[in-house]
């Protein structure tokens, strides 16, 4: 068979194409219809899946119009062994979003296949990503001075996780330091002891560290009695940096924490970076609201992002709470010529007139991968599908079963809230023994019925003043699909593991 001859019959055969789209709809379909009865996680040993895979690829493949029987297996022999993010009854980590535009809109772009890494290469790719993002801007309430069309030189792009975003923040932030004629080995970076471990990597990704315990040049603060940055504690430490000869170059905050939602004093640590500018520079302060941000469509909930207009960076990832599947992390700058400067390069092979005339967004210089899936699609479908009224509509719902959540833990004199509930995150742990939460956590989760997340933080010991890493154990409602009778699953199989641990008190 000739090579086109083939190629026509097998790889991208419309006929195949159909059917295999038939066949992966009506999976689709069954497989979320299960999510309602199905466990949250299966429990598999190691090795379980290796085992039922052939050591070696076939030389024959079965062909495309076989590909159903692919279906069925995937189905029985992976997919039985998933852990099922987008049940409803998973309330661990930060849930995954998903929706039915995101899920077309992604499917749409893998047959589009397109690569968005210039202008260029993908006209539409980019204007909708602009676009896009300018939308997003105004859902949630941003400054007009993280618009591309509200501003001379905001705007954002898509980048595939939160910590992609972070470390593109780093090397912009890096970069702002070293055009000024700053050794790169004298820079330092920012953060506290919740936020998340992707601010420790950039670091040692980017070179500021050589490994995540090398504290040479990476400050991770003491929080306060709340787990929020000590502005104070922030403004010591960068002073004692300076007076050493080492230059601050980023911040990085947090809204929304992931061990108990904290936010951090935005407009504070603004103040401290105002305060201690080097030669009249200062600090990038970026804003890590990858989980919470989402909330920020809902304007009653806006007020954890007080201070964000004096950020350089900022990124929330719809991918966690905004209905996208992954991956979709939005990432927003003030100053887009400070990031496409630290990470412009131009061969030969890139260069075209539309990039010379620099009247076009070209994305390859945002972030550390050139090539870019249109990604845009899936967010601008799951915009339009829903609308902000849609989008507030279902931030609002998961808060109130969260406040359902909350209830019962106040209501039970077994445990109690490790924290003030954020949005739709209850923290509790259990009275008595210092194990007792952890447990609670592991052997409610190896029953399967629910799936929620275990995690230290350090909390004030009543009384004596002092702070102690404290189990806690978190509740994440955000699950696409999530309703009371799920919050009641979860209350029952909690509520069921201190019946018979703890007893009746
Ligand atoms: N920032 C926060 C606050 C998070 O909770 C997480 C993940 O849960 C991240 C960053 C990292 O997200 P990503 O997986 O998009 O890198």
């Amino acid at each position: 068979m000739d090579y086109k001859h083939w190629i026509a019959q097998t790889p991208m055969g419309q006929d195949s194409l159909g059917k295999g789209i038939e066949g992966v709809v009506d999976w689709a379909q069954s497989y979320l219809q299960s999510l309602e009865t199905r466990d949250v996680s299966p429990a598999v040993e190691w090795g379980e899946v290796l085992a039922g895979l052939e050591l070696n690829p076939p030389e024959q493949g079965i062909g495309v119009d076989e590909i159903g029987g692919l279906i069925q297996q995937a189905d029985s022999e992976f997919v039985d062994r998933l852990v099922h993010w987008n049940s409803p009854r998973f309330f661990a980590f930060f849930p995954c979003s998903n929706s039915v535009p995101a899920i077309l809109g992604e499917l749409m772009s893998a047959v589009l296949n397109v690569n968005g890494m210039l202008w260029s290469t993908s006209p539409a790719c980019t204007e909708l990503e602009v676009r896009v993002m300018d939308w997003c801007a105004e859902l949630f309430g941003l400054d007009d001075a993280f618009a591309f069309g509200r501003s001379t030189t905001g705007g954002g792009c898509i980048q595939g996780t939160a910590s992609e975003a972070v470390l593109a923040a780093l090397v912009a932030a890096r970069r702002r330091c070293t055009k000024r004629g700053i050794d790169r080995s004298k820079v330092t970076v920012y953060t506290s002891d919740q936020a998340h471990s992707s601010v420790v990597k950039a670091a040692m990704v980017a070179g500021l560290a050589d490994d995540a315990d090398d504290r040479s040049r990476v400050r991770v603060l003491e929080t306060d009695a709340d787990l929020r940055i000590d502005p104070a504690v922030l403004e010591r430490v960068m002073l004692e940096d300076i007076e050493a000869g080492l230059i601050p170059a980023m911040v990085v905050a947090t809204i929304g924490s992931t061990s108990t939602g904290a936010v951090d004093p935005v407009g504070a640590i603004a103040d401290v970076l105002d305060r201690l500018k080097v030669d009249e520079h200062r600090c990038w302060l970026h804003l890590d609201a990858a989980w919470a941000g989402a909330a920020s469509v809902c304007p009653e909930f806006r007020g954890m992002m007080d201070g964000h207009e004096r950020a350089d960076s900022i990124c929330i990832n719809p991918h966690k709470w905004l209905l996208t599947n992954f991956d979709c992390d939005l990432f927003w700058v003030r100053d887009h010529r400070v990031l496409t400067d630290s990470m412009s390069i131009q061969p030969a092979y890139l260069k075209n007139k539309a990039s010379e005339t620099s009247e076009v967004v070209d994305y390859r210089d945002w972030h550390v991968p050139l090539g870019r899936k249109m990604r845009a699609l899936k967010l601008w479908m799951v915009i339009r599908c829903f609308g902000a009224d849609g989008l507030r509509s279902h931030i609002r719902g998961h808060v109130e079963l969260a406040e359902m959540v909350e209830r019962w833990v106040v209501d039970d004199p077994r445990v109690e809230l490790a924290c003030e509930r954020m949005l739709g995150l209850v923290c509790l742990k259990v009275l008595g023994d210092a194990d007792l939460t952890k447990r609670l956590v592991d052997e409610v989760n190896a029953r399967g019925r629910v799936l929620i997340t275990h995690s230290m933080v350090p909390i004030a010991d009543d009384g004596a003043g002092g702070r102690q890493m404290c189990s806690i154990a978190r509740v994440s409602v955000g699950s696409p699909g999530v309703g009371k009778g799920d919050i009641e699953v979860l209350c029952t199989e909690i509520k069921g593991w201190l019946d018979r641990e703890v007893g009746t008190r």
